[in-house]
């Protein structure tokens, strides 16, 4: 039997669908196919399930989604690049910040399918971006959007109605532990091989801030004026994941990363009658002040880790990634939920219970996924029928947040 799942219209939250190529050991696999399938130019899919010998062979499952970027198409009409796939999903959250709203984009899907691609990119490729270069082709959402939120910011700038502050921080969860990514002795804004000041990094804690809500406490924030600087702090950050995670056997698959960006912006035009030049002082008070918060997250491997036969650390590993997982999909479900009932677009209602102090990833991420912040969940997936049984569950995950 066919089955058939859909998201639903109109939500501050977009559910974005990226599927990958087969790569060149599944296409030397004899009984590896593409079982995913997407209709010309539409947001529709389909997986087709099960082997022969399977009691499901045949199955067709379909799904819908705001949108749905495919990579595999040999003759490239519909293939989505870096470049697109930025535009449709990170692109219009610069606006949101811009309208002093938090946003947030993350990316969900098993391990090798994508997710640091699409966040990321092939930052060896970058290179250039380090000296205030445009981003390469194969650069991906995360540099893309500190390039074109500083080419925005130029712009502002140079209209002198706004002033605007940016502040960067970067981190990881790791088994529920936060880890600074940014700190790093004698690091300057245009030093990308500084040494961490200590390999074994403290964990530090989650508090609440009356105004801001919840925060990492001791966690380093840098002001950056430029593109190249903000560049320069996320290869910092990457970096020192790329040695924690060497060190741990591939730890980065299995930890959540958050780069926050923080604007800050304040409103400079004083042409609304209610002051004058002889005036100063209440002009500075009556300056409008906002302030926004974009979380970009590159979310740990979503495969279910089985614990069976394998050590301490390992269970605790797995145990803490299924329930971060599970409790954003309750929490995004919750606020799906609670927006329906409300009637549709906009927050969900304050009836709505949502969990998120059931892990610290979404505790964290509460002020950028709840009220009327934009969220962008972007669902990435391998075509290869070899791992049809973690796209379908992927697909279905991503089919709940609407
Ligand atoms: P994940 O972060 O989900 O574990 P990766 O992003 O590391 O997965 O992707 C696994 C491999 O597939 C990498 O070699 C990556 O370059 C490649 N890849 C992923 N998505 C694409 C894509 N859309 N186009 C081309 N190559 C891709």
């Amino acid at each position: 039997m066919d089955s058939f799942h859909s998201v639903s219209e109109e939500s501050n939250m977009i559910v974005a669908v990226r599927v990958r190529p087969l790569n060149a050991q599944e296409c030397n696999r004899q009984q590896v196919t593409n079982v995913v399938q997407v209709h010309g130019n539409s947001n529709e899919l389909t997986v087709q399930a099960g082997s022969s010998a399977d009691a499901s062979a045949g199955v067709t499952h379909f799904f819908s989604y705001d949108q749905v970027y495919y990579s595999c198409d040999p003759e490239k009409k519909n293939y989505a690049g870096q470049a697109k796939v930025f535009e449709g999903t990170a692109g219009p959250l610069i606006e949101t910040a811009f309208d002093g709203y938090n946003a947030c984009l993350f990316a969900y899907g098993q391990t090798g399918s994508g997710k640091s691609y699409s966040m990321m990119g092939i930052e060896a490729l970058d290179d250039a971006a380090l000296d205030g270069g445009p981003p390469h082709d194969e650069a991906g959402i995360i540099p893309r959007f500190c390039h074109e939120l500083f080419r925005r910011i130029e712009a502002v700038r140079a209209e002198q109605q706004l002033q605007v502050e940016v502040e960067v921080s970067y981190f990881e969860i790791y088994n529920e532990k936060i880890h600074d990514l940014l700190s790093v002795q004698h690091a300057t804004s245009s030093s990308v091989d500084s040494t961490p000041v200590q390999q074994q990094r403290p964990a530090l804690k989650v508090r609440e801030h009356p105004i801001f809500g919840p925060y990492v406490v001791d966690l380093s924030a840098h002001s950056v004026d430029s593109y190249s600087a903000l560049r320069n702090w996320l290869a910092v950050g990457n970096s020192q994941r790329a040695t924690a995670s060497t060190a741990m056997n591939d730890k980065s698959s299995r930890s959540h990363s958050i780069f926050n960006i923080v604007l800050n912006l304040t409103d400079l035009s004083t042409d609304d009658g209610l002051t004058s030049d002889t005036d100063s002082e209440s002009t500075a008070s009556l300056k409008q002040t906002r302030r926004s918060k974009i979380s970009l997250v590159d979310l740990a491997g979503s495969e279910r880790i089985s614990v069976s036969g394998s050590n301490g650390e390992r269970i605790r590993e797995g145990v803490s990634i299924n329930k971060s997982l599970l409790t954003l999909g309750k929490v995004i479900a919750a606020l799906a939920d609670g927006r329906k009932a409300g009637g549709g677009n906009g927050p969900s209602t304050p009836s709505t219970f949502v969990p998120y102090r059931e892990s610290v990833l979404t505790w964290l991420l509460r002020e950028n996924l709840g009220g009327n912040s934009k969220t962008v969940m972007l669902a990435t997936i391998s075509p290869a029928s070899i791992h049809a049984d973690e796209t379908l569950a992927t697909l279905r995950y991503a089919c709940k947040a609407r």
